[in-house]
């Protein structure tokens, strides 16, 4: 079966669709769908925080059961779980679960296409061939350590060290905004291992046990009032040097392949932009009699339209983007913040304050979560202002933006 073949997707959608609706039950899958369209909240930035543990049971078992029936990672290599296929055979399961109400995986949204592309990539083949099947079964929840309190946009200004120790490292330094961590099992960390190199050439990148002794998880929260991020200290942490992903001194090139990833995959069906919550827009526009005035009309199509578009940008083949190629994930995600900015704007302007004070009537104050979570998109997964200078340099080869000048006392007062 190759991705171009009309028939052999048709066929894998079939033999998909009848395993889900023979697990359907066991999920009750139906309910779940009508919950969620019963359900008040909308949310722009996912939050599993505390009290969803049993949620959180819920999603592993339906990944172990995609994974034993082959479901979990179609496009996947064989000897990880996989099945070789193409790609759009991994949308076809992601669209079947969708359309059959399965509970949201975004749970698993770090492991599987932050940390899994990086150990594909470039991890030694027995710790790829151990934990590539443990994130795509759900049996490994992932988080990103790559953040600090000093280094974000400046990501290869990370400080947390780590030092040889035998046949392992030590692991220490704090990460910040650390999406998940406090249900993850895994974590991808991006170290310094040698202070003395230049500062790109001397960074490192390991698989962290979240459990392992000198881990600290601390929620951070958030104005949706929310508790997805925290703080993760590592205070001697240690690492056995099996667990390092690349070679040393080569996090840097890790780091590129996890965000290019991530950038990528923010724009799918499980996301701020999904169907679902396009619709719901929609109907809320019309609920509220917005649809009569032509400028919520106009909003609305606009809307819609860029999102579409963003769809379709998403699904070309690699080819397609020219000398954008590089720059590709960065166009794709300030296409993903620009709609769910206009979504969150239309929703707030047809709402008003009913977006603001709880009156009890259905799918009104629940917008606000997605609207108050709306601008932290513009910084997950790498600020706008990133994402343009990324398009700028290495899309259209203009040359690096000019340093801001030395900040001298003089030049503040
Ligand atoms: C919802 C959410 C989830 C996140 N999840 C994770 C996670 O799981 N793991 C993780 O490691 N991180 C995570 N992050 C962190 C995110 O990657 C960082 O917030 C982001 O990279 C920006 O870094 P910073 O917050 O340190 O801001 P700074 O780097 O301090 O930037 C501050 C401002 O200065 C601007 N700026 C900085 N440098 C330049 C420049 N050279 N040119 C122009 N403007 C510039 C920035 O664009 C920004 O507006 C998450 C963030 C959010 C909001």
């Amino acid at each position: 079966m190759t991705e171009t073949s009309t028939a052999g997707l048709a066929a894998f959608r079939a033999e998909a669709e009848e395993f889900l609706r023979s697990i359907a039950g066991g999920f009750a899958a139906d309910e779940a769908a009508r919950a969620r369209r019963e359900s008040d909240r909308i949310a722009s930035v996912e939050e599993l925080g505390e009290g969803h543990e049993l949620q959180v049971e819920r999603v592993r078992n339906l990944q172990a059961r995609l994974f034993d029936a082959g479901l979990a990672w179609p496009s996947g290599p064989v000897d990880c779980g996989g099945r070789g296929l193409g790609r759009d055979h991994d949308q076809v399961v992601d669209d079947l679960l969708a359309e059959l109400g399965f509970p949201s995986r975004e749970v698993l949204f770090v492991g599987l296409h932050i940390v899994a592309p990086a150990l594909d990539r470039h991890a030694a083949p027995e710790l790829r061939a151990r934990m590539l099947p443990a994130l795509y079964r759900g049996d490994a929840i992932g988080c990103q350590l790559f953040s600090e309190p000093g280094a974000g946009s400046d990501l290869a200004g990370v400080a947390t060290r780590a030092v040889r120790d035998g046949d392992g490292w030590v692991l220490t330094g704090q990460k910040v905004w650390t999406s998940m961590g406090h249900l993850a099992d895994v974590g991808e960390a991006l170290v310094r291992t040698d202070p003395d190199a230049p500062k790109h050439a001397g960074m490192t990148m390991f698989l962290v046990d979240m459990r392992a002794p000198g881990v600290t998880v601390r929620p951070i929260r958030q104005m949706t009032g929310g508790a997805a991020f925290n703080e993760v200290f590592l205070d001697g942490v240690r690492v056995p040097d099996a667990h390092r992903i690349g070679a040393v001194g080569e996090g840097w090139k890790v780091a590129g392949t996890s965000l290019g990833s991530e950038r990528k995959t923010m724009v799918g069906d499980d996301g701020p932009v999904s169907p679902y919550a396009l619709g719901r827009l929609a109907a809320l526009v019309e609920r509220l009699g917005a649809a009569d005035d032509p400028v919520h009309r106009a909003e609305i199509a606009g809307t819609v339209a860029s999102v579409v578009a963003m769809k379709a940008a998403a699904e070309l083949p690699e080819g397609a983007w020219g000398s954008l190629g590089p720059a590709s994930g960065s166009v794709l995600k300030m296409l993903m913040t620009r709609a769910v900015d206009r979504m969150a704007g239309l929703a707030g302007e047809v709402l008003g304050e009913l977006a603001f004070t709880d009156s009890g009537e259905p799918d009104t104050h629940a917008w606000a979560e997605f609207v108050l979570g709306a601008p932290a998109l513009h910084l997950a997964g790498g600020t706008d202002e990133i994402q343009l200078n990324i398009i700028a340099q290495r899309g259209l080869g203009l040359p690096r933006p000019p340093k801001p000048a030395r900040q001298t006392t003089e030049a503040r007062s």
